[in-house]
């Protein structure tokens, strides 16, 4: 048994990467890491001209040590199939002198396709043993936008599992709620709060900490609680491997020669994304740079200019709804390993964030950070002026979350002469308003007239998956108070 993750503000409790999977978050309130990450690397060389599948085998063997290679490969085979609308997976293509890597080509058109086509393998897999047959798992989540869909989509008809989505009331897309509302599948709740994210998501967390309400889903039901959002090892991991599989595509264009080094960009808001990239380095690939890329809450860009983290600010909603983050939960994943594995620190940062709102790590820390990882940030103007910049220049379309990727990378000077790979995390399409706003097209009527609009201007396809929305059965409408969060998920885990 390779018990070596444990939580990131205690290293006394050690789990495997399946039962850290399967619990989501530490008991403690922090988030899975193991000390073993960079110990075994990965030959870069070796991937070059592997499929995106091959890579990924390679990749997770590394990352999760207790799974055979037989389980990887199911849980591989599965997740990246015909499902994707490019059989790269995550294609690299050229942007004037960089480069993009569209991360959105999966079943519900955004990044988290990624992870969450994976995960649910992942999950199936981490039942422990004799009772398995009545073990159930109902995962919980609260998004922003993109993971509720994302989630669903994977867990959707998964035995023994269950999937609850809540998301804030009239703070995502039309589109992206209508993704979620006309979820099929019999074991899919999916929920509307009012509040924001960061509301949702604390609501969760507590959730997750209510030890009565575990033994009662326990006791009553056989259920027990996991997590499907980027806190969670399995969602994390899987990210890792596009930075090879984009490193590997510079190598085969002829752009760089193995070895050489590569900064990527990247828009984020719970540091999931960046963190993926981080591991990536760790586990040997050559990552010059990690830039960070924000939308106008820009919570990290002023975090990694002061080294002080402070969620006392105003909350923008903005046209990039998915990085609408004030509480950013992978940082301190990244703040355990650049503190080279220091708990008692991460656990005092996270109880001053928790009791003041805010934290500040100690300089040489801030120093190490910003040797690999810069920032910047766009607001809603920037933004739309990005997408217009962006089709002007290179005749390609972007989002509004990856817009804000693409302000920083034309603001930045070109000192490296390092490739420049911008992460593009959604389908333009998923955005249609925003993004034929921003170039000039007429956006009366509904979404999906911008869709059409937007298809014939830039002579693209929309998505299946999106277009057909116009005329799918909506079949969630529940709107309740963040306060009645537990009894909804005590509820939906009776159902199960
Ligand atoms: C979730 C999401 C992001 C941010 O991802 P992080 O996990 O916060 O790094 C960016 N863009 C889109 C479209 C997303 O859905």
């Amino acid at each position: 048994m390779n018990t070596t993750f444990h939580s990131t503000r205690s290293s006394s409790k050690k789990l495997t990467s399946r039962q850290a999977i399967r619990q989501g978050l530490a008991s403690d309130g922090g988030l899975f890491v193991t000390d073993d990450l960079g110990k075994q690397q990965v030959d870069v060389a070796e991937l070059i001209g592997k499929s995106y599948q091959d890579m990924a085998r390679t990749v997770l063997g590394v990352l999760l040590p207790d799974f055979s290679a037989s389980e990887l490969d199911e849980c591989v085979r599965a997740a990246y199939g015909s499902q994707w609308l490019d059989s790269a997976i995550t294609p690299l293509k050229p942007l004037g002198d960089d480069y993009v890597l569209e991360l959105f080509n999966g079943p519900t058109s955004a990044f988290k396709d990624v992870a969450l086509q994976i995960l649910p393998q992942f999950m199936a897999r981490t039942a422990t043993g004799a009772m398995s047959a009545n073990e159930k798992v109902m995962v919980l989540t609260a998004t922003s936008g993109d993971t509720g869909k994302a989630a669903l989509a994977g867990f959707a008809d998964t035995p023994g599992t269950g999937i609850t989505v809540f998301y804030p009331e009239g703070k995502v897309s039309e589109i992206q709620r209508l993704q979620m509302t006309t979820q099929s599948g019999s074991n899919v709740n999916v929920c509307a709060v009012r509040g924001n994210f960061d509301d949702a998501q604390s609501a969760v967390k507590r959730i997750f900490g209510d030890k009565d309400l575990a033994t009662t889903l326990e006791e009553e039901n056989g259920v027990s609680l996991s997590s499907a959002n980027s806190i969670n090892v399995g969602r994390l991991v899987p990210q890792v491997v596009y930075y090879f599989a984009a490193y590997a595509q510079l190598v085969e264009r002829g752009a760089i020669k193995v070895g050489n080094e590569v900064e990527f960009i990247v828009p984020t808001g719970n540091f999931g994304d960046i963190l993926a990239g981080y591991y990536a380095k760790k586990l040997g690939l050559p990552v010059g740079r990690l830039t960070v890329a924000s939308d106008r809450n820009n919570v990290l860009f002023d975090f990694l200019t002061t080294g002080t983290y402070n969620r006392e600010r105003p909350f923008y909603q903005t046209t990039s709804p998915s990085m609408d983050i004030l509480v950013s939960s992978n940082l301190e994943r990244m703040l355990y390993y650049m503190s080279e594995g220091d708990t008692e620190l991460v656990r005092s940062l996270m109880n001053d964030l928790a009791n003041n709102n805010s934290f500040t790590i100690p300089k040489t820390l801030l120093k190490r950070i910003r040797g690999l990882f810069s920032c910047g940030w766009a607001d809603e103007e920037q933004v739309s002026q990005a997408i217009a910049d962006c089709w002007n220049a290179n005749h390609y379309v972007i989002d509004p979350h990856t817009a804000c990727g693409y302000h920083v990378l034309e603001q930045a000077p070109r000192e490296t002469g390092m490739p420049r790979v911008l992460l593009s995390t959604a389908s333009p399409y998923k955005f249609p308003r925003v993004v034929g706003k921003a170039l000039g097209l007429d956006t009366a009527g509904t979404d999906f007239d911008c869709m059409d609009r937007l298809s014939e201007a830039a002579n693209t396809t929309a998505p299946k998956n999106l277009r057909g929305l116009e005329h799918a059965a909506e079949r969630f409408t529940d709107v309740i108070a963040i306060d009645e969060m537990s009894d909804y998920v005590r509820n939906v885990s009776q159902q199960l």
